[in-house]
Parts: structure tokens; sequence; C-alpha cells
């Protein structure tokens, strides 16, 4: 087979320890998923159905990256989560072993144009455009599960220029991993390469350019990004 133009590179993810890279194929994202933080975005943090938002896998950046301030935005946003990547096929998986298709983990940073995202929300237009734009997906190299186990507590915390930002624990997960692999894998045949950003804790703010964002998670170490001014 031959292409009319040289298809794009395969995106990936790093591997912590490893010089391969993990073939990324869908970037699925949990909506509201501590309590706080859905009080924090005037929502009723009641054990609701989760709610689920994607991101184009060339959106993902590797840690240490730049990220240029995006277009179409003043009020660009972290968001502190951990991520949790598919190596099995899942589908129709019951909670009980849903962890078995587990891959690994790393840090994410969910980068958000929220006043788009709050127009789009309060008009009940899709979220794409505030969620799913260039180079939103900041995740960190991907911890084996052979070499950290699986994350059910632990601190998760995120500083900007050093002053804590969000500072929680996973266990505050309303829907915990394997519930979220459960519930997706009866939505859509998950498949290896698939990534899950897991939402958020409270304490979600701005990001300007020179800021430099730190994101840590107990077991899984830091993930660092600097935001640049957008060039004229
Ligand atoms: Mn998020």
């Amino acid at each position: 087979m031959t292409f009319v133009f040289p298809p794009p590179p395969q995106a990936s993810v790093a591997v912590a320890g490893s010089t391969s890279r993990f073939p990324v194929r869908r970037v699925f994202c949990v909506g509201r998923n501590y309590a706080a933080h859905a009080r924090e975005m005037g929502k009723d943090p009641e054990r609701e159905f989760p709610f689920f938002f994607m991101k184009p896998t060339d959106a993902v950046v590797d840690d240490g990256e730049m990220v240029t301030y995006p277009p179409r935005t003043s009020n660009f946003q972290y968001e502190a989560e951990l991520v949790v990547a598919i190596g099995k096929e899942a589908i129709d998986t019951p909670v009980e072993s849903a962890l078995e298709h587990v891959w690994g983990y790393a840090i994410g940073n969910d980068l958000t144009r929220r006043d788009i995202q709050m127009e789009a929300r309060d008009k009940g237009r899709p979220w794409d455009e505030g969620k799913a734009f260039d180079r939103s997906a900041v995740i960190g190299p991907l911890h084996p599960v052979s070499a950290v186990g699986h994350l059910s507590s632990g601190s998760i915390s995120l500083n900007v220029n050093g002053d804590t930002k969000q500072d929680a624990d996973l266990k505050d997960l309303i829907w915990s991993v394997p519930e979220i692999i459960s519930i997706l894998s009866h939505s859509f045949a998950l498949k290896p390469g698939d990534i899950i950003m897991t939402g958020t804790p409270a304490g979600v703010g701005p990001l300007l350019p020179g800021d430099v964002c730190i994101v840590s998670i107990e077991g899984l170490g830091q993930l660092s990004t600097r935001v640049e001014k957008a060039k004229q």
C-alpha cells in the first residue's frame, strides 16, 4: 500500500527506565472525578455516572517540554491527573479484573482553555476546543505495573513556580481506576495503547507565560512543564 503523502509519526509516551516508547492509540479523559473539584466547578459532587471526553493522540507532550501559551484563550489552566495506560484489550470487563488490563501509570497535566470550555459547557456544546487543542496532554514517563504495582492511594499535588496549588490523595477519586476501566470498556473496545487521564482534584487555576508547572504523584516522581509566550 502507498499513501498520497507520508503518514504522521506515531504518537507515543516515554517509558521510565527504557529507550522504548509506548505507542498512543487514543486519549480518554474523565470529567469531575474528585468531589472538591466538582464543587469548585459549580457542580454537585454526588456520585453521578462518570462522563468522558477525548484528546487527539498528537496532543501528547513529554515531561520537560515547553508548551506555548495557546491561542484563543485568556484563561489557560493546569489539571494534575493520574494517567493509566492500557496494555491489553478490554471489552465488557468487570471491575474485579479491570486492573489486569493496565500496562502502567504516569503523571499527567490536562491542559485546558477554561474560558472556551466553560462557554461550551454553558451553551451545551462539545468541549473539544477547550480541551482537545494542540499540545494539551502533558504525560510523563509511564511506569510499568511490574515496577510500581497499582496505585489506589498516595499524594497527588501540583505547584506553579513553587507555590502549591493542588494537594490531594488518589484515594479521593470518586470513580476508582478499575471502575473507570470497566465503565469505559462497556462503551468502547479498549485496546493496547489507549490512555486514560483520570480527572483532577480541587485547586485548578491559570498558567501564564514563564510559569513552571510541576505535578507530583507519590511513587511516580514529577512532571515538569514550562509555559512559553506565544510568538506573534
Ligand atoms: Mn481533567
